[in-house]
């Protein structure tokens, strides 16, 4: 028996969670956040327990797997979004199971786990990618691949799992980009050698499945900010970027074109200071070695105060690009930093907003205050992370599965796939299965 337990983010985008469920043994593969509900959290009653959460639907419901969850042998964790490893902090330790993710992701874990005052019982294990390893079931060895893929943040992974049936590929979230600016390129090679063998089911990021596309690669990103920062011509006035904290590949960009333009690179805000430690502690981002990061309230705002002075000498790297209440950006926009915009600064957004209502409300929130100050604004020096309808025909071939389950996003997100799918003679409910939250899929 296999039966697949789509737990979380098959009918909205977020708290992704699968669970493989064999005979005597079982494995999660991600827990999630749902960051609209999150995001919608008042920032003085952010007290963050399963209760709590689950009561605004911000983590996976997990109760429909609570009967086998003594089965429970591992738990594994895709990449560091956080509506992949998120909820591992308030759900992971109701399993008596290791926890298995890259060392990037692992070091996000630790830093959630202290902001939140969490020690986890479970083991962690930091396994490198493409790295193949063994977890012992009940009575059995399983076979588990970490297999590199290219995503927007730094060591993301599609895991294999080999079961009595065939393997079991989990690929949440990716694209597929041969030139990436940070990291390694997708790993093929070991697909195709998991694919010879016999793929049973395959569960595959179909986020954008809609857009007949191929996602370009993220030198073509890198491209698109080198036009901003380095070819406009007020080149003595202010400069800010900001982007999602957790794409160190860009932050690279970032601060390398600072670099060039004789600028010295400050990074302000929470998130950045989380997710550039991660990096720098596990050695893939020495060339943060020499950016100063400020992290709280009264270090970000003497570096503003430094910066404010000597505009021209420095280049602002700062949260905010979904114009998240509290973010240096939108404080910015409200005057509430000792940072006074004026209309020669340029503000480039290397990111896009974020197709919910609560992210679309809040950005224009924080674009309406911040034209009052009449900067020149840069939108969209920026690429997706996840992979287009051509990507998801390439990675079907590759890996020729048995059984799809569509995933990262309701029918509306993923109802394409099932199209693409039939092309490729899939056939709907026999051989491609769209789920829902608290799905069983019996093979
Ligand atoms: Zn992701």
């Amino acid at each position: 028996m296999v039966k697949v337990h789509t737990v979380g983010g098959f009918s909205e985008v977020g708290k992704n969670m699968v669970v493989i469920e064999l005979e005597e043994d079982a494995f999660i593969f991600d827990e999630g956040f749902f960051l609209p509900a999150i995001v919608s959290m008042e920032e003085r009653d952010r007290v963050m327990t399963e209760k709590r959460l689950k009561s605004i639907k911000a983590v996976p419901d997990d109760s429909a797997i609570a009967k086998f969850k003594h089965k429970i042998r591992a738990q594994f964790i895709s990449h560091a979004h956080l509506d992949h490893v998120g909820a591992i902090p308030f759900l992971s330790d109701k399993y008596d199971a290791p926890i298995y993710g890259t060392p990037f992701t692992m070091e996000v874990l630790n830093s959630l786990l202290a902001d939140n005052d969490i020690v986890l019982k479970n083991s962690q294990h930091a396994i490198k990618p493409n790295t193949t390893f063994y977890v012992q079931g009940k009575n059995q060895k399983y076979k588990v691949d970490f297999i590199n893929i290219t995503h927007s943040t730094a060591q993301s992974l599609m895991i294999a799992i080999q079961t009595p049936k065939g393997a079991i590929i989990y690929a949440n979230d990716f694209k597929l980009d041969d030139t990436p600016v940070l990291g390694l390129k997708p790993n093929y090679k070991r697909l195709r050698e998991i694919s010879k063998e016999g793929v049973l089911v395959f569960v595959v990021d179909s986020l954008y499945s809609g857009s007949e596309r191929k996602t370009p690669s993220e030198k073509v990103a890198r491209v698109l900010l080198e036009e901003v920062l380095l070819t406009i011509q007020n080149r003595n006035a202010g400069m800010i970027v900001t982007t999602f904290s957790s794409h160190i590949a860009r932050l690279k960009s970032i601060v390398e074109f600072g670099k060039k333009l004789n600028r010295e690179v400050v990074f302000l805000g929470r998130s950045l200071d989380k997710y550039s430690t991660a990096a720098k502690n596990i050695g893939i981002a020495p060339f943060l070695n020499d950016v100063n990061i400020s992290k709280y309230r009264r270090q970000v705002e003497r570096t503003l105060k430094r910066v404010e002075k000597k505009r021209k000498d420095y280049l602002i790297v700062c949260t905010g690009h979904q114009g998240e209440p509290g973010s240096i950006l939108e404080r910015l926009s409200r005057h509430q930093l000792p940072f006074r915009l004026n209309k020669d600064d340029n503000i480039v957004f290397s990111s896009s907003v974020i197709p919910t209502q609560v992210n679309k409300d809040q950005f224009a929130k924080m674009e309406g205050k911040l034209k009052k100050s009449k900067p020149r604004i840069f939108r969209d020096a920026h690429v997706s992370g996840h992979g287009g309808r051509e990507d998801l025909r390439d990675i079907m071939q590759i890996v020729n599965p048995q059984h799809v389950i569509p995933s990262h996003g309701g029918f509306d997100k993923t109802k394409p796939m099932v199209e693409l799918t039939e092309e490729l003679g899939y056939k709907l409910h026999k051989t491609c299965h769209l789920m829902q939250d608290g799905g069983i899929l019996e093979l």
